[in-house]
């Protein structure tokens, strides 16, 4: 069933109104008809089964709700990922990845080894405008039920500060001078365990650029009370060490969540 993203004022009773550019995709693209169903999500918690009522409103796709449930595809945790920014188009390779991989929201940090620079405000804004549509179409595909948000650049004292005001249990480093993989084994476990008392917490992820982190960024962070893990024998490229990290949280969180025993 195709899936499509809407906010809650577009919903009136047992009627959404789509509006928008998934108007055109709905009528010329895929060329639905009345009476075919799709899946209208409200990007918070709750995805609603829709049959197409009329296609005949300009600009408009009104929509009868048939059941409302739950959004099952969300993990159990919060993971933000704090991206060192990366040289070329890799951050949108990142953006796919962690999106499909269960990841919350994605801030592009400048570190002091980053080898990229920031651009004047408008081209930045246009890179955003790109990096969010990467995500959305991620989502799409993936069938998240929230479209994760790529914020503004952010510098590393700017990202500590907000990591360590949404969840200060769980800021997590993978730092490529680090040895032994057990501390992430720990970490994750521990992090699982505490989902079975109900609690949603927020995973902070920070991966360094192509040059990784310099030593005084790691001493920031321990001050922050972050902790750092190795992501084993090897080093990663930035590209893969979000996406791993992702992978190993989602593993260890979804299999650790009675919900999908
Ligand atoms: N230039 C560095 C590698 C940086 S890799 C070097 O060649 O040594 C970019 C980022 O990926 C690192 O800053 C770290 O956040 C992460 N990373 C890569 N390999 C890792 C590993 N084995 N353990 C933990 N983090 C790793």
């Amino acid at each position: 069933m195709h899936r499509f993203y809407i906010d809650e004022q577009q919903h009136m009773g047992n009627e959404i109104r789509v509006t928008g550019e998934d108007v055109n995709h709905i009528k010329n693209v895929l060329r639905l008809k009345e009476g075919d169903r799709i899946l209208l999500c409200n990007s918070v918690d709750t995805d609603h089964i829709c049959e197409i009522a009329d296609l005949s409103e300009k600009g408009t796709v009104l929509c009868t709700v048939l059941e409302s449930k739950k959004s099952d595809s969300e993990l159990p945790v919060r993971i933000v990922l704090y991206q060192g920014l990366p040289k070329k188009d890799k951050m949108e390779l990142i953006i796919q990845k962690c999106v499909e991989l269960g990841v919350t929201e994605i801030v592009p940090v400048t570190m002091k080894r980053c080898i990229v620079k920031i651009e004047d405000e408008k081209s930045e804004a246009k890179k955003n405008l790109r990096w969010n549509e990467i995500s959305r179409a991620a989502a799409k595909q993936s069938g998240r039920g929230i479209i994760p948000k790529v914020g503004r650049v952010m510098n590393f004292k700017e990202a500590l500060k907000k990591a360590a005001s949404e969840d200060p249990e769980h800021l997590l480093v993978p730092y490529e001078n680090e040895n032994g993989i057990l501390s992430l084994k720990k970490f994750a476990s521990e992090m699982a365990a505490s989902l079975k008392k109900g609690s949603k917490p927020t995973v902070s992820v920070f991966i360094g650029p192509e040059g990784g982190f310099d030593e005084s960024e790691i001493e920031e962070a321990k001050t922050a009370g972050a902790t750092t893990v190795s992501l084993g024998r090897r080093i990663l490229r930035t590209e893969t060490a979000g996406l791993t990290t992702a992978a190993i949280l989602m593993y260890e969180t979804e299999t650790g969540n009675d919900s999908l025993s």
